[in-house]
């Protein structure tokens, strides 16, 4: 077994391990071969190459924030004690098993539930899922606000690494585009050239050939998460909408453009652009529609979904008042319920594995399938998410 898993974590970093060299090939491409030995002109190669290392030193740092931060854990309340999980495991039917949940579910703030509408439960991890976590197979432990786990990276995208995910994205396109735009002409010069084509030309023209693919498939990805960030969804719940004891609510934790993207790049706009988290909340609780005040943000007690619905929108949202204060009525929901999304085809194969994702209660084996998979070479958008 423990060759295994050496194996299997050697596989693992090997899409983080070819990034990192095309990453590095591309440097040297752009660098050496370009700047230094095919420009002639001094001003033009010092104004490219200070241009160029500041978007160099962003990408990379977002890179490595993406890949090596530790994931935030689920806080220990939501564990079952020794004590309950006998209990829990020794109970004589599924009845009794939600009951139990539900009674130790009284004191956290949770809000989603499962399809039959039972508490959220991980049987792997013996916890109560926060709102918005979900289980991640290849991390082997529940992930709070969990978006998907990207191979690329080899981490979890979730709570704590979003804006550093959506931030390399951008900075790889910013990357791209410059690459390709000042490489544009020595691009041309070689192509249509019959001069001389040794390997330093080659290395210029592939820079080219790989920025333009790359900055492609990166625009659909980034304008994927752009969208989900300003609707507060995470990739999963834009497969299957959360479920609140009104029923699936798709925007249910929308806030407003503002104020969504607020909770992810924070409230100082000196941050937006850092690889730095400041993303509101402790990752546990989640404004909704219902309840979005954003007191109910770093507070776990506050946000005990047994509370009443008296709070106030927040000020960044005085473009959304009119849906928030519809939505401040003493209930959940707005009464209106979207159908439970399945993948569309488009999604599917993207990515070799195709991993189960299904919440407790599903009626049968049909859950919902989610991967995608971004492909350097195709340009195809990706995300290998999996979770249970
Ligand atoms: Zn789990
Ligand atoms: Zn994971």
């Amino acid at each position: 077994m423990g060759v295994i898993n050496v194996c299997l974590a050697f596989i693992r970093w090997l899409p983080v391990l070819f990034i990192t060299l095309v990453i590095a090939w591309s440097y040297y491409a752009y660098v050496v071969q370009m700047c230094i030995i095919t420009i002639t002109n001094i001003p033009q190669k010092v104004i490219y190459l200070i241009l160029y290392h500041p978007i160099f030193a962003m990408l990379v740092w977002c890179f490595w924030k993406t890949i090596f931060t530790d994931l935030a854990q689920v806080p220990k309340e939501f564990f079952l004690s020794a004590t309950d999980l006998d209990q829990f495991e020794r109970a004589e039917n599924e009845e009794v098993q939600k009951e139990i949940l539900n009674r130790l579910a009284r004191n956290l703030p949770v809000q989603c539930r499962t399809n039959s509408g039972a508490i959220r439960y991980c049987d792997k991890c013996k916890c109560i899922k926060p709102d918005r976590a979900h289980h991640c197979s290849v991390c082997g432990k529940c992930i709070l606000k969990m978006d998907h786990h990207c191979p690329w990276i080899n981490n979890c995208v979730c709570f704590n690494t979003y804006k550093y995910f959506v931030l390399f994205l951008g900075y790889s396109l910013l990357y791209c585009i410059y690459v390709a735009a000042t490489s544009l002409q020595y691009f041309i010069k070689f192509w249509v050239g019959s001069t001389h084509k040794g390997m330093g030309d080659f290395h210029v023209l592939f820079l080219f050939f790989a920025t333009v693919m790359f900055a492609i498939s990166i625009t659909s990805l980034l304008s994927y998460h752009m969208f989900l960030t300003f609707v507060n969804r995470s990739t999963l719940e834009s497969f299957r909408a959360p479920i609140f004891r009104s029923g699936p609510d798709k925007d249910g934790f929308n806030l407003g453009k503002m104020g969504n993207f607020m909770e992810i790049f924070g409230d100082d706009r000196r941050y937006w652009l850092l690889p730095i988290f400041t993303s509101n909340g402790d990752g546990v609780t989640f404004p909704t529609r219902m309840t979005p005040s954003p007191s109910s943000y770093h507070s776990m007690e506050s946000t005990n979904p047994n509370a009443g619905n008296t709070t106030q929108p927040s000020e960044d949202q005085s473009g959304d008042k009119t849906e928030l204060n519809n939505a401040q009525l003493p209930n959940f929901g707005d009464g209106v319920t979207y159908p439970v999304r399945t993948v569309d085809e488009d999604y599917d194969s993207l990515l070799g594995q195709r991993q189960r994702w299904m919440e407790e209660g599903d009626v049968d084996g049909s859950g919902d399938y989610v991967t995608t998979s971004f492909s350097p070479k195709a340009n195809s958008v990706f995300i290998n998410s999996e979770e249970e």
